[in-house]
């Protein structure tokens, strides 16, 4: 397979003929079955084409064919809630290392290496939500990736994320030193407008927000709470004022009553969401609002640690997948990437979500065809016609970002761990 791969990447360079790759099995990341005997025709960085192996070699019979064997095609893989700019936050400690220790300029190299790092893993699209104190780093890897300086996933970034006062301190120093915060904090809907036009100017792609602070109850029979971090008003005019600028929200919250206050303001994603109740995911299913889990960080976590005062968070965490994948809630895969080190595959996301009781279809839809339609840039109500971001879904028209995997994802989803080969806009990234 890789003399052929390094054919294909010469051929397409060279010439920028159209490409044919075949492989026995293909999930287009929004059907529930693989189709067998179908190959997909790319010219450029996009799909032209997909049909039976054989009517494309005839359409196209100047095309450099890449034949994968018995290999399952998916479209590249999303995370739609990675940190390149962490690596292992996870502890007493790390964040002072991070922010005291490594300048701004050292994080962005290590940024540039984890991009890479999911790029191989097959991740072709990252959501990056936040850089944790490198300011807007995010949006010059972002760049660099596109503009061809350095190999990585497509990149949609959050930059700074917003808090209030005194809600993301690194703890336990001097109140006479002024500390480096990992933050943008804001308090009241003037200063929060205001941050979100210098995030908005500065690049962001996405704005995000600590709906909630610190997890301070849960147990079996009482869910996961915690302290709520903006006002209404305030949760409101972070919202109102992204979407004013066409910007989606993401909002980071654990306990029940955060999730309540990011489901009044009106946010498009949810990160974490150990604290779902019934009526929460019911008020998620009638707002169409993605849900980001993360596990695997809440899992590496436990690992680490060991048992701790936290521990209740795992099974309130699997609790509320099954509970919201029987609900409809639009689940979209995101792993916290960064959270965990990144030499940690987060495809290992994909395996606790099916423990959790998703169907292993609705995973593969989670990191295809759910997360692009997340990255889908905000529909203005009202709009004709709405933009696409064009990944998540093999079909014409789509980014040519595709991946293989040895086996079949749907009878066994760690087959996601084993991606081989990797392409991203028409081009062959895989050594
Ligand atoms: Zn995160």
């Amino acid at each position: 397979m890789r003399s052929l791969v390094i054919c294909a990447l010469l051929a397409a360079n060279a010439h920028g003929s159209p490409i044919i790759i075949k492989a026995a099995h293909l999930l287009d990341g929004v059907s529930d079955r693989a189709r067998d005997g179908v190959a997909v025709a790319v010219d450029g960085e996009r799909i032209v084409a997909v049909a039976p192996a054989g009517e494309l070699a005839a359409k196209y019979p100047a095309a450099t064919v890449i034949d994968l064997g018995g290999a399952t095609l998916l479209p590249g893989l999303i995370d739609a809630h990675t940190h390149v700019f962490l690596d292992d936050d996870v502890g007493p400690g790390v964040y002072d290392a991070i922010l005291l220790k490594k300048s701004t300029p050292y994080r962005t190299i290590e940024a540039t290496a984890n991009a890479r790092r999911a790029l191989g893993y097959g991740f072709t699209s990252l959501r990056d939500l936040e850089t944790e104190g490198a300011m807007y780093a995010d949006v010059d890897v972002k760049t660099a990736i596109a503009k061809g300086v350095v190999p990585g996933p497509r990149m949609f970034v959050a930059t700074r994320a917003l808090a209030p006062t005194g809600m993301y301190p690194l703890r336990g120093y001097s109140w006479e030193l002024t500390m480096p915060i990992g933050v943008q904090t804001v308090d009241g809907a003037e200063s929060i407008r205001k941050a979100v036009r210098e995030q908005v100017s500065n690049g962001a792609d996405w704005i995000k927000f600590y709906a909630d602070h610190g997890v301070y109850e849960g147990t079996r029979d009482r869910p996961v709470r915690s302290i709520v971090n903006f006002t209404p008003a305030e949760a409101a005019a972070i919202v109102d004022e992204a979407h004013r600028l066409g910007v989606k929200v993401a909002a980071h919250a654990n306990g029940w009553d955060g999730i309540d206050s990011a489901l009044r303001a009106g946010v498009d994603s949810l990160e974490h969401g150990q604290g779902l109740t019934d009526d929460l995911v019911a008020r998620m299913v009638a707002q169409k609002v993605a849900w980001c889990p993360t596990m695997l960080a809440y899992a590496y976590s436990e690992k680490k640690l060991g048992p701790n005062p936290r521990s209740f968070m795992m099974p309130a965490h699997k609790a509320a997948v099954a509970r919201a994948f029987k609900r409809g809630v639009r689940i979209v895969f995101g792993t916290d990437a960064g959270a965990f080190p990144w030499n940690m595959n987060p495809a290992a996301e994909a395996k606790l979500m099916v423990e959790a009781g998703m169907s292993p279809a609705a995973v593969v839809r989670s990191l295809t065809s759910s997360a692009g339609a997340l990255l889908d840039p905000l529909c203005k109500p009202g709009s004709a016609t709405c933009a696409h971001s064009d990944v998540g879904v093999i079909a014409p028209g789509k980014y040519a970002d595709l991946v293989a995997v040895p086996g079949d994802p749907l009878a066994d989803i760690t087959q996601l761990e084993h991606v081989r080969w990797v392409m991203k806009a028409g081009a062959v990234q895989t050594p």
